[in-house]
């Protein structure tokens, strides 16, 4: 693979008559070339503080101008990262310097095919927006990130989101039938469609998914409609301990089909009480708060089998309720769970996961390195999927506290990867934690990704220095 020069400050990236050449081919009022106006596509969530300046950032309105960017990038060894609603948290959006910036952003619409089921979607339509079109028609689109308000399907499709009901029904690839992607050398790929069944040739449009933004600008999407199931019963357990919790994750996760499970620790409760007080029980070490949306009776006779487990594992207080609105603000406390912590220090945000039986080894080691290394990491989690978001907390004006940061942060990802887990269970590896991928992934497994990367995009232009 061709290495390409990135760095624009220094004097490399495109020239002002490339950009020129750029502006003549997709429209000079898309292109946004002022650094005042470019500072808003640089960062994700992550506030990687690395970032570059982009040579240029393309506010796309149609796939056609991603096809002309690419070619261009292609002409020009220009690097490009392609960009949805800059939510992600592993820094896999951040800006390179020199490189052009493609901003999905503007590619709303969403269009539903009642009689196929499917919705077809640009890839800026935000999650909210789609699960919206879908409602308007007695349909529900799954895959629920906490970020669901404000993050993209484009975004979503690159990096497989998760999010809480997807212990029950899946993450984000399997709501995906088609795909329209634009290459690096320009080419505009349609990979399946609104049909159900097609094994067509090599399943190109899964490699596609979670690959974000190093194979693929994606263009368009076709997406699984599923019938809106009943509304879902919730019980809050909390308990003395995570571990108390943890087990009794377990137990639910082997007998029972809980529609949502979530776990905060006492840390996670009271940053989210200090931000939107609900009267969650501060003293509380874990709660647990799970849902079930089976049909008819069978739904509160499940939470109250959930409530018998977790009172077997020493719950402290349990609560019910079928009322789904009630439900929904225990869900939106847990969802208030990072903005909560924005406001806390520099954070490190870790998405390890393992198997559901290893959930409460994993919580426990996460605590152990916290108390070896004197950081703070408040834990929330998917539990029923055993994916966890540590989320390390440090001053950055102290040095010794960021490098115990960094230490711990690397230390997380070892501990899931050697209980047989992921070093990210949903947010992606995207710039932050690729130096831990090898570890997971094996030499062998290292070598067939740079080899697919290489024969997808022979210059790497495509999101450099991202995951691989
Ligand atoms: C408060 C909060 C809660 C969150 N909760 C969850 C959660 O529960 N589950 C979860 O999975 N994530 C969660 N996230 C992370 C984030 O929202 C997801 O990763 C989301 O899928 C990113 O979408 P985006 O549109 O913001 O993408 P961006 O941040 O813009 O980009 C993410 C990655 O996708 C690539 N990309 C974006 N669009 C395209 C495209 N059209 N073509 C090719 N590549 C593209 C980018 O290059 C980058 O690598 C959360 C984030 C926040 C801030």
């Amino acid at each position: 693979m061709v290495e390409v020069a990135v760095d624009a400050a220094a004097g490399h990236g495109p020239g002002r008559l490339a950009l020129a050449d750029l502006a003549a081919s997709v429209g000079a009022g898309d292109l946004l070339t002022d650094p005042a106006a470019m500072e808003a596509y640089r960062r994700d969530w992550a506030k990687d503080p690395d970032v570059g300046m982009p040579c240029a950032v393309l506010r796309a309105r149609s796939p056609e101008q991603v096809v002309e960017a690419m070619r261009w990038a292609t002409r020009t060894r220009t690097p490009v990262v392609p960009r949805g609603a800059g939510s992600g948290l592993s820094g896999g959006s951040s800006a390179v310097a020199g490189a052009l910036t493609i901003s999905l952003d503007r590619m709303r619409a969403v269009e539903v095919d009642v009689a196929t089921r499917t919705a077809r979607v640009e890839p800026g339509a935000l999650n909210v927006e789609v699960k919206r079109a879908a409602a308007g028609h007695g349909l529900w689109y799954p895959p629920d990130p906490s970020s669901f308000e404000i993050c993209s399907i484009g975004g979503n499709l690159a990096t497989n989101a998760g999010g809480l009901c997807c212990v029950k029904y899946g993450v984000t690839t399997d709501y995906v039938l088609g795909l329209d992607v634009v290459l690096a050398d320009g080419r505009l790929l349609r990979l399946g469609g609104p049909r159900v069944k097609d094994v067509a040739g090599l399943s190109l449009l899964k490699l596609f998914v979670g690959s974000e933004g190093t194979l693929g600008v994606i263009t368009g999407a076709t997406l699984r409609l599923v019938p809106a199931p009943p509304p879902a019963a919730t019980l809050v357990a909390s308990f003395a301990s995570v571990a108390d919790a943890a087990h009794s994750v377990v137990v639910i996760g082997a007998s029972l089909r809980a529609s949502m499970m979530e776990l905060m620790d006492n840390a996670a409760i009271n940053a989210v009480e200090d931000l939107r007080p609900m009267g969650l029980d501060r003293s509380a070490g874990a709660l647990l708060i799970a849902q079930s949306d089976a049909p008819g009776e069978a739904r509160a006779s499940e939470v109250e089998a959930m409530a018998r487990v977790c009172e077997r594992h020493d719950a402290i207080e349990l609560f019910t309720t079928d009322d789904p609105e009630e439900g929904e603000l225990f869900c939106a406390a847990r969802r208030a769970f990072f903005p909560a912590m924005e406001r806390r220090g520099s954070l490190l945000l870790e998405d390890v996961g393992v198997p559901v039986p290893v959930l409460p080894g994993l919580l426990e080691g996460i605590a152990r390195i916290a108390a070896r290394l004197e950081v703070d990491i408040p834990v929330v989690a998917h539990a029923g999927d055993g994916n966890t978001h540590p989320i390390i907390v440090y001053d950055a004006s102290d040095q010794v506290a960021t490098d115990h940061a960094r230490l711990a942060f690397g230390e997380v990802m070892a501990l899931a990867i050697s209980l047989g887990g992921t070093i990210t269970g949903e947010h992606g590896v995207g710039r932050l934690k690729k130096t831990a991928l090898p570890a997971q992934l094996g030499e062998d497994v290292m070598d067939v990704s740079r080899a697919i990367k290489a024969a997808l995009d022979p210059l790497g232009l495509l999101n450099p220095g991202a995951v691989l």
